[in-house]
């Protein structure tokens, strides 16, 4: 269930975290976006503590993801060091697949912060399809991109494959990527949810959107809000394309969802002519931003250079994204509504 609380109530507060700890639930408290406090607990409490000084609404039928679900809140803007992801104009994050190494880091970082990025990205532990493949240098990568942060100013994103790189991973990086191919692997998801920075959460390629939400559900209920989801392309039966972006996502979660969302067309589609326009339908579709592979040699990248552009395509990308946002914002009040779908139409949840 979702109780709100009044921001002074913190006796009322204490009392329905310690009783439903007591039951054995796992509860989460998260500010409401105004003046209260948002509990979410995994199922049903006593008659008695809803009704305690300072209760301000009780939601017994809610969605399963119930911090991540406009019933908890109405908007979210995760902030990046000086980035805000969310409820403004779009950003784009942007570098190599794969780290490269120390100057070459440092050189695309200058590169894309020239052509608009505002973030850099780039994979210091790889997930490869491949045993053979190159794995990504590690923690030498980690400390190349805190290099080129510290030339650039712009900070980083970098994946964390499993539980016990997490500490490391965020020694370094502004913030925590899990990839497609851990968007369900829990053990990771309730450790980024302690670890105190911002997490990129990319869609499990084959994940519905309520796998997803409920996958950062998992974060938010283990302690960290601030979470941003990425669209990376789902698979399809279609071998002309290496994944294809799932557009309806992006829409389909703001209609039951406060978490910024952004796209990743390079991933999502696979194949470097056709990232503009999928980074510009991604911003129609309402996305907070892109994800996109950078390198100023693409086919000679230790990675993905086949889907990947180079710092004078993404300032092209940059360019007509914050046009075409532009437009989209000036005539906001014409576009369709993304009617959200509230307590009262959804389903309840099940806490087996
Ligand atoms: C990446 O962004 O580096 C990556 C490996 O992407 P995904 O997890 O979406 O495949
Ligand atoms: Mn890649």
């Amino acid at each position: 269930m979702l109780i709100t609380v009044a921001a002074g109530a913190e006796e009322t507060k204490r009392e329905i975290i310690e009783q439903a700890t007591l039951r054995g639930l796992l509860t989460q408290a998260i500010s409401d976006g105004s003046n209260s406090v948002v509990i979410a607990v995994g199922g049903p409490l006593p008659e008695e503590l809803t009704v305690l000084p300072g209760v301000e609404r009780v939601l017994k039928a809610h969605k399963p993801y119930m911090l991540a679900s406009l019933e908890a809140r109405e908007t979210t803007r995760v902030q990046v060091g000086d980035v805000t992801i969310g409820g403004g104009k779009p950003i784009i994050m942007a570098g190599p697949c794969s780290v490269e190494g120390r100057e070459a880091q440092i050189d695309v970082a200058r590169q894309v912060k020239a052509a608009g990025a505002t973030m850099l990205r780039g994979g210091a532990f790889k997930p490869r399809t491949s045993p053979y493949s190159f794995q990504g240098h590690g923690e030498l990568g980690l400390q190349h991109l805190a290099d080129a942060r510290e030339a650039t100013g712009l900070p980083v994103v970098t994946e964390v494959m499993e539980p016990g790189q997490v500490g490391l991973v965020a020694d370094y990086a502004d913030m925590l990527q899990i990839g497609s191919r851990n968007m369900a692997n829990f053990p990771l998801l309730k450790k980024v949810g302690g670890a105190g920075r911002p997490v990129l959460l990319k869609r499990g390629f084959s994940a519905t959107l309520e796998e997803f939400l409920m996958s950062a559900e998992y974060i938010m209920a283990h302690g960290n809000p601030d979470v941003v989801l990425c669209e990376r392309g789902i698979r399809t039966a279609d071998p002309a394309f290496r994944f294809n972006l799932d557009l309806n996502i992006v829409p389909g979660i703001k209609a039951v969802s406060h978490l910024p969302v952004i796209v990743d067309p390079s991933h999502g589609t696979g194949r470097r002519e056709l990232v503009e326009r999928m980074s510009l339908a991604g911003i129609a579709a309402g996305a907070d931003g892109l994800a996109i592979e950078a390198h100023p040699d693409p086919d000679n990248a230790l990675s993905d250079g086949y889907q990947t552009i180079t710092p004078d395509a993404l300032r092209r990308i940059h360019t007509r994204m914050m046009a075409l946002f532009q437009v989209l914002a000036d005539t906001e009040e014409d576009l369709a509504e993304i009617t959200p779908i509230h307590a009262e139409d959804a389903v309840v949840a099940i806490m087996a």
